[in-house]
């Protein structure tokens, strides 16, 4: 069987006419001869009636605690609406399709309410439906564990959904469609310029994904990876062929694509950056405190470690949960707020020299103070300021030339 799944985003279902243009990208793959696995999000964005935000505020806005069971509980309904309501247009156009929840579609999880971790796909009543050739639409960024709890798989998780199942399903491609043509060498609402980059390796879109480019989730790469199944970025909108992600490595280095030192630059906003005094060089208590980070499920980046103080950043909505953690030590601490982390990304820049010089050059010529900066073989990151990220962006996309072809 040659399966192909296809996810479509919030935006691609927000409305009929939207959900006619979905229909249609299915149609066509199923003219292909493509047995169809679709997924779909929560219908529209922030402020839509049936989005994850929405659903969110339901109980945020009147409750100060908020349970993470009942929150995931609440979440998911927003990807089972939709996809209800999606199979119910392909019936409707004489389509045989039918819905299916996270559990229903098999998809096994942890208890880690928020961001659980997919243990195993059973993904039965998919193939049982697509032998007697319907559609599955599976609502994606849910689970259910092994009692029977609804869970959720992380903000933007139903990418991810798309690939768990498209490794399950031993699926020939997977296709994620958006509401840009595919990936770009920046977030095209901060540069205009920013190019479609046609061919790009599974490491430097997932290097992007951690550095905040919200055009894909970070899991959904891991797992296409790990299957080797081509992952495929396009815009329901469109008919252009879009960014087609898998193991280029030689390919993209024959090509202009291949020439270039950094490929995109990435950005994060809204973080903390924490300074932690230990007060002594013993690593009992830096050890305590990174087992206290993970089991809150308080994640970290930048960090750097010096002999009796630590220095790290967090998402902004999980420093008020970090600073009641440190004042249980009695530890002393600075938080700086209202950080971002700007990214440059590139595997060719393994071994070259200059690349941070040009970073902060560039940085400096538009007057942005670096607060911190760490480095890996394919990515810089400097810690900024949040009004300073626009700036940054462009900056540096300007410097290593991103627009060009
Ligand atoms: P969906 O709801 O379809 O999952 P998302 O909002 O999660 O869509 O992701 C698409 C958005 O990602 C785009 O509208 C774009 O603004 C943003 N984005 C950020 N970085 C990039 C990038 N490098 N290339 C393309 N889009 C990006
Ligand atoms: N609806 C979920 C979110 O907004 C999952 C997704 O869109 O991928 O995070
Ligand atoms: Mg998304």
């Amino acid at each position: 069987m040659k399966i192909l799944v296809q996810k479509f985003g919030g935006t691609s279902v927000a409305t009929p006419e939207r959900r006619e243009m979905v229909i249609q990208k299915i149609l066509k793959a199923r003219e292909k001869g493509y047995k169809c696995v679709v997924v779909v999000s929560a219908m529209g964005r922030k402020g839509d009636t049936y989005a994850t935000d929405t659903l969110i505020n339901l109980v945020k806005a009147q409750n100060s605690y908020v349970s993470l069971r009942e929150l995931d509980l609440l979440m998911s309904c927003g990807e089972v609406i939709s996809s209800a309501v999606m199979a119910c247009s392909l019936i409707n156009k004489g389509v045989k399709a039918a819905a299916l929840t996270g559990a229903q579609a098999g998809i096994i999880t942890d208890d880690t309410f928020g961001n659980a971790e997919v243990l195993r796909v059973e993904p039965f009543r998919i193939l049982e439906y697509l032998e007697e050739d319907y559609i599955p639409v599976v609502a994606g960024f849910q689970g259910v564990t092994e009692k029977g709890d609804i869970t959720t798989l992380s903000r933007g998780g139903s990418d991810f959904t798309a690939s768990i199942l498209g490794e399950a399903l031993g699926a020939e491609a997977i296709e994620i469609y958006t509401d840009v043509d595919g990936i770009m060498t920046a977030d095209p609402r901060i540069v205009q310029d920013a190019r479609i980059i046609d061919k790009i390796n599974y490491n430097e879109v997932f290097q992007m994904a951690e550095q905040g480019a919200k055009v894909i989730h970070p899991r959904a790469v891991e797992v296409a990876m790990r299957a080797n199944i081509p992952l495929i970025i396009k815009n329901t909108m469109s008919d252009h062929p879009g960014t087609i992600i898998g193991n280029y490595n030689e390919l993209v280095y024959s090509s202009a694509e291949g020439g270039r030192l950094i490929t995109a630059i990435a950005h994060v906003t809204d973080r903390a950056q924490f300074q932690i005094e230990l007060g002594s060089e013993d690593d009992r208590l830096e050890n305590e405190i990174f087992d206290q980070l993970s089991k809150n499920h308080i994640s970290i980046d930048l960090i750097n470690v010096f002999p009796g103080k630590l220095v790290f950043t967090v998402d902004e909505n999980k420093s008020q949960q970090l600073e009641q953690l440190l004042n249980r030590y009695s530890l002393r601490y600075n938080v700086y707020h209202n950080c971002g982390i700007v990214s440059v990304i590139g595997q060719r820049m393994r071994g070259v020299p200059g690349v941070m010089a040009r970073v902060v050059k560039a940085l400096s010529r538009e007057n942005i103070r670096i607060l911190q900066t760490s480095d890996s073989h394919s990515t810089i990151s400097c810690l900024i300021k949040n009004d300073d990220i626009k700036k940054a962006v462009i900056a540096l996309h300007n410097e290593f030339n991103l627009s060009e072809r």
